[in-house]
């Protein structure tokens, strides 16, 4: 494994490398996933050993949905626990992932569409620790959270996610934590544990999904509003399917896009989930 000299925990400075980190969207399903060993918390800790370590990692999870755009800029995250009825064993979880104060600041200086509001309240919510601390057991490197402004249309954050393209050159690993296909309201809860199942309509546009990320054309996914009747049934409301244009909006010319987790959840719920690497 390749590990990344460029962040300096001294002087929390990130320079640039050769290297360009791959970019994720990771579906991140249920909070269980926080604690089971499942088939798709594996494939979290493997795709973790597949890659560079990171200097750190960036997420923009579905569950910090704001007025405005905001990024995590304390020393010490909390774990935040976003979530109810479930065990005690999972709101017991912490992870205890640095900040990284200086890369928050260098972070909002590179975004000119928004302007970025340091934050000093929120911490890492279950769309970020759940998957993370998968990756990275050992809490060891910063990770910092950019929330997404509920007020600006969908072309808005495919545009913003361009203006970060740079922090892949300096080992930061950016992940847009949501879940394409996110239907709370018809999920088939008799089947939530068992194997894969999707509804007809999930299974169709999981296809289709997968088809336009592999193939690059992204129109169709930026404007996942004119998808129908089916995408109305997909994406009701926008904060989980958002995630998945901030990691298409990074895609460099030379990634090529991949498909894994790719399966569908108690009827109306994908974790299906990319990966851009440099070729
Ligand atoms: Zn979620």
């Amino acid at each position: 494994m390749r590990t990344l000299s460029a962040f300096n925990k001294f002087t929390n400075t990130l320079k640039e490398q050769d290297l360009i980190m791959p970019v994720l969207f990771i579906g991140h399903g249920s909070p269980m996933n926080g604690i089971e060993d499942n088939e798709f918390s594996q494939r979290w800790t493997k795709m973790a050993k597949e890659m560079p370590v990171p200097a750190a990692v960036l997420v923009i999870s579905a569950h910090w949905f704001t007025k405005g755009t905001l990024i995590t800029a304390m020393e010490f995250p909390q774990t935040i626990h976003d979530f109810g009825g479930f065990p005690k064993a999972l709101y017991d979880v912490k992870y205890p992932a640095p900040g990284n104060p200086a890369l928050a600041k260098e972070t909002a200086a590179l975004i000119h569409t928004a302007h970025v509001i340091p934050d000093h309240d929120w911490g890492l919510d279950h769309g970020t620790w759940t998957v993370v601390r998968h990756m990275y057991p050992d809490a060891n490197i910063p990770v910092l959270q950019l929330s997404i402004d509920y007020t600006k249309p969908p072309q808005h954050h495919f545009n913003l996610a361009k203006e970060l393209y740079s922090l892949r050159k300096k080992g930061v690993l950016i992940i847009g934590s949501g879940n394409m296909i996110h239907n709370l309201g018809m999920v088939a809860w008799d089947k939530i544990n068992g194997p894969a199942y999707g509804y007809d309509w999930t299974l169709q546009l999981n296809e289709k999904f997968k088809q336009l990320i592999l193939s690059s054309d992204y129109n169709q996914l930026i404007n996942y509003d004119r998808l129908g009747k089916e995408g109305k049934l997909a994406i009701p409301t926008p904060e989980h399917y958002l995630p998945l244009l901030y990691t298409l909006g990074l895609k460099g010319s030379s990634d090529n896009p991949g498909i894994f987790n790719d399966k569908a959840v108690a009827g109306s719920l994908t974790m299906t989930s990319v990966k851009l690497c440099p070729a």
